[in-house]
């Protein structure tokens, strides 16, 4: 793995482990432009109340405020940036990445119930009209350590689940 794609990864954990934390489904992410962090989300659906709140559209927003304070055009911004994310993107997210114009995703392990990255839908890659170009992912980074902190979360969730409901839930979002 390349030094620096660690290091990104590095720190979308540690936002994934700061949801966990504050009672989220541990997801984190980074978004870098031109080797300099612009976002560092992590999931609010639960503090927030607000079911869109995961890490990559609050990460969106961050980036957007950059733009604004740089007076920076979001588009060229946008074209230029890396997703690093500890968990494939959901299909409202890729979705979203993908109309932004996001070039390159780069996450961790799979999310089988809600993946858009080829889990359950290929917004990345497949063709569709008007909604812009495919972008270009790369999986696997660090995926155990995400699993992991996944596991966790659900089983403060529901610490009375019989063991094969539990890790039927291992890699969902
Ligand atoms: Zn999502």
């Amino acid at each position: 793995m390349e030094a620096t794609t660690e290091a990104w990864m590095d720190r979308a954990l540690r936002m994934a482990k700061e949801a966990l934390e504050n009672g989220e489904v541990p997801v984190g992410c980074l978004m870098v432009y031109k080797n300099e962090i612009l976002a560092m989300g992590r999931n609010e659906v639960n503090e927030t109340k607000n079911a869109t709140r995961h890490a990559e559209m609050v990460a969106i927003d961050q980036v957007l405020d950059w733009c604004h304070q740089h007076d920076k055009d979001p588009d060229e911004v946008f074209a230029h940036t890396a997703l690093y994310v500890t968990v494939e993107p959901c299909i409202m997210c890729a979705a979203a990445l993908r109309m932004m114009k996001i070039p390159l995703v780069v996450y961790g392990c799979q999310n089988e119930r809600f993946g858009g990255c080829g889990s359950v839908l290929n917004i990345s890659s497949d063709d569709l009209i008007g909604t812009g170009e495919p972008f270009q992912c790369i999986a696997g980074y660090r995926a155990e350590e995400a699993v992991e902190m996944l596991k966790t979360f659900y089983r403060q969730e529901n610490p009375n689940a019989p063991k094969s409901k539990v890790r039927k839930k291992e890699c969902s979002k």
